[in-house]
């Protein structure tokens, strides 16, 4: 067979320069979740179809119309994570980490999959930043989580992007909330979308989530969850607002703000973004609380908060910078003939031991093609080795960005480098 063979659609492949700001990105992460205590944890990408069926909930577009399910040569019927806190919580209790100690604070990054319809910040293979905080019930952990990706935003200088907050109740005040919510959309039937008419009957709360302009406008008018909340709910969401307000950082609640999985309680939040680079999918990361997850899923009665960020959505914030995150090498070595090659050759490993960033043309070539190819690595300095330099052991760093150039002996290449 012969022809060429395309990637799958709606799955991308990441290539230098943009590679330098998904870098950027993930060490910026690591970086700073780390100063909230959180450690990082890796969850094989393919689970049980079961978890996300239990967990997200079949009758979300997620796992209703959205996963990746096969059937594996044992006849289980396994599914791509279409999300990181289902297989997180299932990890949580395999392991029993509840035993081990009261408080645990994960973060995840990694590919996700969801057959969507494809648009600019919306593909089929995803990946997310997540992150999850077991063990506490206390706003001050919802807080801390949202303080967290403020934070990243900030470090990752993103701006105009807004927090969106509302809480979704609890068992207690949800159900009376959700039966006005289903007269009201009742009433409006005829004037909701086929996938919504469908959603009334099956999880009426995904009515809300739903991007139709049309429905959307029935949504507005729709009742306010705010209004049913019961008292520990209320004061809960009270108190997430008043430490939000604490630290300073705002947020705009929005009653009609649900998410597009099951498993929330109470807060429930979204960071959103103005850019036009993100188009209609502007929603940069959400999450929430889910305090009956880990129980439902056959775990200990543990309460849980959760936010997963989308990279590429964050990418295109950056797309723009991707000049400022490649590192372009310290130094280039070009050789003047075959000896100096040979002699040049154990030269730049040296360097490249020493701690530098160092390139040579392996095809060696004439020393015109090389300065171009130094010219194109946008290296810092170049070194030609030649005769000369060989027998004297001293050569000249020529600045690629002009200026005079500088005398060096060539023990001396990496000292002199580190200076600068
Ligand atoms: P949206 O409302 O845009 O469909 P969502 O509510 O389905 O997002 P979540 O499940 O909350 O998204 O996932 C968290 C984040 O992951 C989103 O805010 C987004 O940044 C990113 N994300 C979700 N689906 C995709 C996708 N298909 N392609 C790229 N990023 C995605
Ligand atoms: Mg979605």
């Amino acid at each position: 067979m012969s022809g060429k063979v395309s990637g799958v659609k709606g799955m991308n492949d990441l290539l230098p320069p943009d590679s330098s700001v998904w870098q950027h990105v993930e060490q910026t992460v690591r970086e700073l979740f780390a100063r909230f205590g959180y450690q990082e944890v890796r969850t094989p990408v393919v689970e049980d179809t079961a978890l996300f069926v239990r967990s997200v909930g079949e009758a979300t577009d997620i796992v209703g119309k959205e996963m990746y399910t096969f059937e594996d040569k044992g006849g289980r019927s396994l599914s791509l994570r279409p999300e990181g806190t289902a297989p997180a919580a299932r990890a949580y209790i395999e392991h029993a980490v509840a035993n081990q100690e009261p408080v645990t604070r994960w973060f995840y990054m990694g590919p996700m999959f969801r057959y969507e319809r494809m648009k600019t910040g919306r593909y089929r293979q995803f990946h997310q930043i997540g992150a999850e905080a077991y063990g506490a019930s206390e706003a001050a952990q919802d807080v801390e989580l949202m303080d967290m990706v403020v934070q990243l935003l900030e470090a990752l200088e993103l701006k105009d992007i807004s927090l969106n907050l509302n809480s979704l109740g609890d068992e207690t005040c949800r159900p009376a909330y959700q039966e006005q919510l289903v007269a009201y959309l009742q009433a409006h039937r005829d004037e909701l979308c086929a996938d919504c008419q469908a959603r009334l009957e099956r999880n009426p709360l995904r009515v809300l989530d739903c991007k139709n302009e049309r429905c959307q406008a029935v949504v507005a008018a729709s009742p306010d969850i705010q209004t049913f909340l019961c008292e520990p709910c209320r004061a809960h969401f009270d108190e997430v607002k008043r430490k939000l307000d604490l630290l300073g950082i705002h947020y705009v609640v929005n009653p009609r703000m649900v998410r597009g999985l099951d498993y929330y309680t109470r807060t429930a939040f979204e960071f959103i973004a103005s850019h036009p680079a993100l188009g209609t999918a502007s929603t940069v990361g959400g999450g929430g609380r889910y305090d009956r997850l880990v129980k439902q899923l056959g775990g200990p009665d543990v309460p849980a908060v959760g936010v997963a960020l989308g990279l590429e959505r964050l990418c295109l914030l950056l797309a723009s910078e991707a000049g400022r995150y490649a590192a372009p090498p310290d130094l280039f070595v070009a050789f003047a003939d075959a000896a100096a090659a040979e002699q040049g050759f154990v030269l730049v490993s040296r360097l490249r031991k020493a701690g530098l960033r160092v390139e040579f043309d392996p095809r060696g070539g004439s020393l015109k093609s090389q300065m171009k190819r130094a010219d194109r690595t946008h290296a810092r300095y170049a070194l030609v080795l030649g005769e000369n330099e060989l027998a004297s052991g001293k050569g000249q760093l020529k600045p690629m960005q002009g200026g005079e150039p500088i005398p060096v002996a060539l023990d001396e290449v990496a000292a002199a480098l580190v200076t600068r």
